[in-house]
C-alpha cells in the first residue's frame, strides 16, 4: 500500500490544500494529512479544530487526518510513508520547498517529495490571506470550502476562543 503524507499548518485549511490532498488521495492508496503545530507560528485555531475542518471537508475515504509536532521524516518513517506530498504555488515557494525535501531525504533517504502544482485560481491562495480579508470584514466563500466559512467568521469577529 503506497501511503502519502501532506503536512501543513492548516490554520485554516483552504480550497488550495484541499485541490491539493483531493489529487493526492487520487495518486495514493492513503494519504495522510498532518496537521503540524509550529512553534513560530501563533495559530488562530488549535490543532483539534483545524483537523475538525479538514475532517468536515475531505469525502474521499482514503484521506486520514493527524496531528504532529515532531520531525515529518521520523512521522512518515513510522506510518510507512513514501511520499511526501506538497503543493506548489508562485516561484516563492520553491526555494523553501527545494530546501526542505532536500534536507528530508537527507534524513530519510527513503523519502520522495512530490510537488503538485496549485490550480491557477488558488495561486495566490494562503490561510494568512484568509485571515486578513476575513478580518478586515471580507468575503471569503470563493477561499475556504462552505462547511468551514462560518467558522472563520466567527473566530474573525472574535468569539473570545484562542486569543
Ligand atoms: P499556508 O502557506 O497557506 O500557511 P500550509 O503551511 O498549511 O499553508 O501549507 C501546507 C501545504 O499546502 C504546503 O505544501 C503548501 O505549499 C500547500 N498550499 C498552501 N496553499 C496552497 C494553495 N493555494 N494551492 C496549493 N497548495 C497550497
Amino acid at each position: 500500500m503506497k501511503i502519502a503524507v501532506c503536512p501543513g499548518s492548516f490554520d485554516p485549511v483552504t480550497l488550495g490544500h484541499l485541490d491539493i490532498i483531493e489529487r493526492a488521495a487520487e495518486l495514493f492508496d492513503k494519504v495522510i494529512v498532518l496537521v503540524m503545530s509550529n512553534s513560530s507560528k501563533k495559530p488562530m485555531f488549535t490543532l483539534d479544530e483545524r483537523v475538525d475542518f479538514i475532517k468536515r471537508c475531505v469525502t474521499q475515504d482514503n484521506v486520514e487526518v493527524d496531528t504532529y509536532s515532531g520531525l515529518l521524516v521520523d512521522y512518515a518513517r513510522d506510518h510507512g510513508a513514501v511520499a511526501i506530498v506538497k503543493g506548489l504555488r508562485a516561484v516563492s515557494d520553491f526555494d523553501y520547498e527545494f530546501q526542505l525535501a532536500l534536507i528530508n531525504k537527507s534524513l530519510y533517504p527513503k523519502i520522495e517529495t512530490l510537488f503538485l502544482s496549485a490550480k491557477s485560481e488558488n495561486m495566490f491562495l494562503s490561510s494568512s490571506m484568509v485571515k486578513e480579508v476575513c478580518s478586515l470584514g471580507g468575503d471569503i466563500s470563493s477561499f475556504v470550502p462552505a462547511e468551514i466559512a462560518d467558522d472563520i467568521y466567527l473566530r474573525c469577529k472574535g468569539d473570545g476562543l484562542n486569543d
